[in-house]
């Protein structure tokens, strides 16, 4: 049924979401989640967790050759960051959207980035960027067992299903 194959899909996609010490440090965890939250996504998995350099090398290690590498690495691992799994039809590309464009000068009003931050250097929250990174991401951060498979209640009125 396409019904069942919809509800399905929107329970396969997840994306890897990281408020980062900045947005940490200025209490800016709830107005986070809560954008997420209140669009129809579903939390299966949150922490907060100090990363270790090593840790935040692997992170980003897609970006290990760029002059900010170093700097982004000891930044991220500089205090607590709220690890998160967010799950839904189309979550990480729309993930992105809601995040807003990398420097916070080009990013939409509205967006997380455009409304709550200006340098890219602290521009507060990351998200897998395709499905490879937030599988790769999602296992990087999270064992399997971290991860909450449930169904929420809300779930009929946020997809077509009955
Ligand atoms: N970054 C930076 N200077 C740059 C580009 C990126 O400090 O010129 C930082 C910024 O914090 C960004 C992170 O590196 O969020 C990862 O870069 P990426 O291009 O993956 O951007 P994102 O996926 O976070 O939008
Ligand atoms: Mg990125």
């Amino acid at each position: 049924l396409l019904q069942d194959h919809q509800l399905h899909a929107a329970e396969l996609e997840r994306t890897f979401i990281a408020i980062k010490p900045d947005g940490v440090q200025r209490g800016l965890i709830a107005e986070i989640v809560s954008r997420f939250e209140r669009k129809g996504f579903k939390l299966v998995a949150i922490k907060i967790v100090v990363p270790s350099k090593e840790f935040a090398q692997k992170h980003y290690h897609d970006l290990k050759e760029r002059p900010f590498f170093n700097g982004l690495c000891d930044f991220l691992s500089s205090g607590p960051v709220v690890a998160m799994v967010w799950e839904g039809e189309g979550v990480i590309k729309y993930g992105r959207k809601l995040i807003g464009a990398t420097d916070p000068q080009k990013s939409e009003p509205g967006t997380i980035r455009g409304d709550l931050a200006v340098v890219v250097g602290r521009n507060i929250i990351h998200g897998s960027d395709g499905p490879e990174t937030a599988k790769d991401e999602i296992a990087l951060w999270f064992s399997p067992s971290e991860l909450v498979s449930y169904t929420s209640n809300a779930e009929k009125w946020i997809y077509e299903v009955n």
